[in-house]
């Protein structure tokens, strides 16, 4: 416990800070599993995991131990020299992916993974043109950007790069418009996040390889908040037996330390020498905490739990009678409560009851727990849910 209150961290963070997020009332300080504490000692059920990056829970021991034990060994180490955490980590990420996946770059979040694949595709093309989906969320730098839809974030900034289009997510006549011959790659989630939490359809996946092939464009699918696990498989382009050219990684792979990184496939030409690079990206600290981090994702088979701890808490959310309620989607333990009335008053009496969630949009209620949550937790959110959704709209009142 902190000696000082949530208002007054509050405060004394308000007082420096840069202004561009809104602060919460509570400050955290303190977490371990699937909870988090504020400053004052009180718990909550994390399902917003630091934006879906604690997979592994908070805490985890396997990954704290990796990060001290690397931290008094090795931290820097320029990409320029070889290194064992470095080393170790390229060979475990390798076989997580399709055959022919035998690269990737190494950086510090998932905005710079999207840069990173843009960069490598423009490259291995020749071309400059981007095709994008509406409603996706690739970061938060010029070029992730520039490929992001939501307005609110593009426009203060605009001119963005140009020759990026934007076609309906899940519509492959749009997309069919929207990719020509000068087209250097193709970005989507398979799940949009930001978005909504909106899932790309395997005939629409399938739709979108066949026009790249044809017309010579890159996929690159954006799995920075799909993958480790949290859809129940490693990667949700699992699901649809579609392989890309590009993956851009980032969130739950260090366990929070920051990291991120594209896996480059077969189709990706070489990349050559000085064309890319990060002073910080692959450092033997995050290298470690990453390795830490598939080895308990796979020992713990955490995407397995994710895919029926997931469909249990999708059920139990299912059976919430509430007119509020547009519809509840999810894949794994990527959740969502699509509400008819605004999200926030609704986010604000489940953290005043201890649980931790997100928004996706102005109604769109998401939860992204740790992996390792149990389901006693999944219980008691449902049920908190339900009891928010009842008092604020009695169910009899409308029938
Ligand atoms: N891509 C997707 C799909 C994301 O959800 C995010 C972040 O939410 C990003 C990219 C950007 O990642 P970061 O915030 O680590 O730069």
């Amino acid at each position: 416990m902190s000696t000082e209150t949530n208002a007054v961290l509050r405060e004394r963070e308000e007082h420096h800070a840069s202004g561009v997020y809104a602060l919460k009332k509570i400050s955290i300080t303190r977490g371990e599993g699937a909870r988090v504490w504020d400053a004052e000692g009180n718990s909550y059920i994390d399902c917003a995991a630091g934006h879906g990056v604690a997979n592994l829970g908070h805490a985890h021991p396997r990954v704290a131990e990796a990060i001290a034990e690397q931290a008094r060994t090795l931290v820097t180490c320029a990409g320029s020299f070889p290194n064992d955490q470095r080393a170790a980590l390229l060979e475990k990420l390798a076989v997580l992916f399709p055959t022919g996946f035998e690269r990737f770059f190494l950086c510090n979040s998932g905005t710079e993974a999207v840069e990173g694949a843009l960069k490598f595709a423009r490259l291995s093309t020749g071309r400059s043109r981007i095709v994008a989906a509406m409603r996706g969320f690739h970061g938060r730098t010029l070029g992730a950007l520039s490929a992001s839809w939501e307005k609110r974030y593009r426009e203060p900034f605009e001119p963005l790069i140009p020759g990026v289009r934007h076609a309906r997510f899940d519509d492959l006549n749009s997309f069919d418009e929207a990719i020509d011959n000068e087209t250097a790659c193709v970005i989507v989630e398979i799940v949009q996040g930001e978005g909504g939490v909106r899932f790309a359809s395997n005939s629409f996946l399938r739709g979108l390889r066949r026009l790249c092939d044809e017309r010579g464009a890159l996929l690159i699918f954006d799995e920075v908040q799909t993958g480790f696990g949290r859809t129940g498989r490693t990667f949700a382009f699992e699901h649809h037996g579609v392989a890309p050219d590009l993956v851009t990684l980032g969130k739950a792979i260090a366990g929070g330390v920051p990291m991120g990184a594209v896996a480059i496939g077969p189709a990706v030409g070489e990349l050559g020498l000085g064309t890319h690079g990060s002073t910080f990206g692959g450092n033997p600290l995050a290298c470690a905490a990453a390795s830490a981090v598939l080895d308990v994702l796979r020992g713990d088979r955490l995407a397995a739990r994710a895919a029926s701890y997931g469909q249990g808490f999708l059920d139990q959310l299912c059976a919430i009678e509430s007119p509020l309620i547009r519809e509840v989607r999810g894949l794994g333990l990527m959740v969502a409560v699509e509400l008819r009335s605004r999200v926030a008053p609704v986010l604000r009496a489940l953290e005043e009851r201890g649980i931790l969630a997100l928004a996706a949009g102005p109604s769109v209620l998401r939860f992204l727990p740790p992996l390792v949550i149990s389901q006693a937790d999944l219980a008691v959110v449902a049920r908190e849910l339900e009891s928010i959704l009842n008092a604020a709209c009695p169910a009899e009142a409308v029938r």
